[in-house]
């Protein structure tokens, strides 16, 4: 059995932020207490939502706020799988459960091309990062391992699977992505029986 009366805890802590109309820094930084808490035991997934796919990462909606003002997602990279590079056009919080990943930070030029804006950030277990058009919103995200998989755990301003948003070729040439989720079926959250009934 998962602890998964934490992701309960964590949305409930995500849904008071944004119903709080907080800033955004204050927001991504309380997000990333909730979120540096959630993942700092990695006892609560589900394993359906666990899972790679030999043929790309995957992303599993855990979680959508009924007016898609924030997501849950969790990343499943198998060995050595990456995204293209990327934007979000909205916040977003990287938790990183199990494994590693490695992250290349991107900025457009006025010309419209790309260039890196530092190095590949590698983040371990128990790490947690930040996204946003405000503070830098493209990236590359890799697994840092070719042997094994990585999980993190995602947080984002809408219902990111629906959002209208783009890849980018390395010379900056954007294309309309849209991601969608790579489940049909939620992980159920509300089921408080067990918890209510433990002497
Ligand atoms: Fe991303």
């Amino acid at each position: 059995m998962t602890a998964i009366h934490k992701l309960r805890q964590f949305v409930g802590e995500i849904a008071e932020l944004v119903d709080s109309n907080a800033a955004e820094h204050a927001l991504l930084h309380y997000g990333k207490d909730a979120l540096r808490q959630l993942i700092r035991v990695d006892d609560w997934l589900p394993e359906a939502y666990a899972r790679p796919s030999p043929e790309r990462y995957q992303q599993f909606l855990l979680y959508a706020d009924a007016r898609q003002r924030f997501s849950v997602v969790s990343f499943v990279w198998g060995p050595g799988q990456q995204t293209p590079i990327h934007d979000h056009t909205v916040w977003g919080l990287i938790g990183v459960l199990r494994g590693a990943e490695l992250a290349a930070p991107y900025a457009r030029r006025d010309d419209g091309s790309l260039h890196p804006t530092g190095d590949e950030v590698r983040l371990e277990a128990g790490d947690v990062e930040a996204v946003s058009p405000a503070i830098g919103d493209i990236h590359r995200v890799r697994n840092a391992y070719d042997d094994r998989t990585s999980i993190s755990i995602h947080v984002y301003g809408a219902n990111i699977g629906g959002v209208r948003r783009s890849t980018y070729s390395p010379d900056g040439v954007p294309k309309p992505f849209i991601s969608g989720y790579s489940n049909q079926t939620l992980p159920n959250l509300w089921d408080l029986s067990k918890e209510l009934l433990r002497p």
